[in-house]
């Protein structure tokens, strides 16, 4: 049993084409009888398999919406639409400053900050918050560093389910906090860091108290695989051929290990080759570098960092959950990972402004971490390159201004204003 083989007959357990994989194992499931997010047999994560791979012909907008995004991409994921707000089909910036100062062929931005509730989370949670449905539940609840808590938060009520956040208390930034609170999650603040909501959170859904949203839930990547078909439609269009590299922030390793999925589909499909695949390149925080330890050491599994600190509150993550998804994804494709410091976090956060582009800090290493491997000659002049900035500026107001020029204090009249401009 591979996990890196996609394919495979169409067992008993599935229903309409679709079910259950363990990735460890290989025993599968039916998709949505009873719950579970990991193999009953052996505790291995589960991945989401289906008899009809997709090709690009088969992406449109027939008989979905009237939009693009996640929905549009309905042919790679379990059902034809779900709980939308909508989600999805967002920007591929162009960076013409920033492509010459970090010295490669080709640079782009694909921003998932500009998604309904401010991260890529929402991708994901349209389709979980679907499957939420069709199994029956009334409780939605997810551990977070944010975003997670915001996007449940939002697509939970819109539901009309019960959301329930575990949150490390003093490290949420103040934008996703308001989120949660604003759609009416009931919010938890524990006094421990994520990796301990996340236990916390697992044991609760375990005992039947809630359905899991966390990125252990495997439904929850299919949505975010549609940020990997997106930006290889985008890119395809607008430049020509697929990008040589993606570099994407890393905390659970959902996002690597679900675009990692999309170019195995795409692949199996026969819609791209293998050598088409883009190279993905994740980018931790020095403070929480997991799988950055992993990826140098050559290790086939992460060993959990129970002290973990970095201003990028999103991946400030010790344990990352979706590793042995991640891992193989870096290594087949050939690509990497590297750690920065949060004063790089927020130069790149900086750079990124002045090209007009607001994301918070987290999503800035993405840019931090591709000027690193450029200048250690990692990556190449001749590569073109998508980075990925995962959430709006806003969702850490105080992380911007302190990045950010100070505000100055002046009288209201117009003669002292101009004396103040020219002190
Ligand atoms: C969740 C999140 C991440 C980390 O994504 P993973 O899929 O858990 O690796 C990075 N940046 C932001 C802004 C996030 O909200
Ligand atoms: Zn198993």
């Amino acid at each position: 049993m591979s996990y890196l083989k996609i394919t495979q007959d169409e067992p008993a357990a599935a229903t309409d084409g679709v079910w259950l994989t363990c990735i460890e194992c290989g025993e599968t499931f039916a998709p949505f009888e009873g719950i579970r997010y990991t193999c009953d047999d052996c505790g291995g994560l589960l991945e989401v398999r289906y008899a009809d791979l997709p090709t690009f012909e088969n992406f449109g907008d027939e008989g979905t919406a009237f939009h693009g995004g996640v929905w549009r991409y309905s042919a790679a994921l379990p059902f034809n639409t779900g709980v939308t707000l909508p989600e999805g089909n967002t920007p591929l910036h162009e960076v013409p400053r920033l492509e010459d100062k970090i010295g490669v062929e080709r640079l782009r931005v694909k921003h998932e900050g500009m998604n309904p509730t401010g991260s890529f989370k929402d991708r994901g949670m349209t389709v979980g918050v679907r499957v939420a449905q069709e199994v029956g539940v009334d409780r939605l609840a997810c551990a977070s560093t944010g975003n997670t808590s915001a996007a449940l938060s939002a697509y939970g009520s819109r539901a009309g389910l019960q959301v329930l956040v575990l949150l490390p208390e003093g490290k949420v930034a103040a934008g996703k906090i308001a989120q949660a609170s604003l759609h009416g999650a009931r919010i938890l603040e524990v006094d421990g860091n994520f990796d301990r909501c996340l236990d916390i959170v697992q044991n609760l859904a375990d005992r039947g108290e809630a359905y899991l949203l966390n990125s252990l839930n495997p439904f929850r990547l299919e949505g975010q695989k549609t940020i990997g078909l997106e930006i290889m439609e985008q890119f395809d269009a607008e430049e020509g051929g697929f990008p040589d590299r993606i570099v994407l922030p890393v905390g659970n390793a959902g996002n690597t290990a679900a675009l990692y999925k999309a170019f195995r589909e795409l692949e199996a499909s026969g819609a791209i080759d293998e050598d088409e695949i883009p190279k993905l390149t994740g980018v931790q925080a020095e403070g929480s570098a997991p799988m950055v330890e992993a990826i140098e050491e050559g290790w086939d599994h992460i060993e959990r960092w129970d002290d973990v600190e970095t201003k990028a509150t999103a991946i400030r993550i010790g344990n990352p959950v979706n590793a042995p998804k991640a891992l193989p994804g870096i290594r087949e494709t050939d690509g990497t990972a590297v750690a920065v410091s949060d004063a790089e976090i927020t130069d790149a956060q900086r750079t990124l402004a002045e090209e007009g582009i607001g994301v918070e800090p987290a999503s800035a290493a993405s840019i931090a971490g591709l000027r690193k491997l450029r200048d250690r000659g990692v990556v190449d002049e001749d590569e073109r390159v998508v980075c990925l900035t995962t959430g709006h500026l806003l969702k850490d107001p105080d992380a911007a201004v302190e990045a950010g020029t100070e505000p100055e204090p002046v009288p209201a009249d117009t003669d002292a204003v101009l004396e103040h401009l020219q002190s």
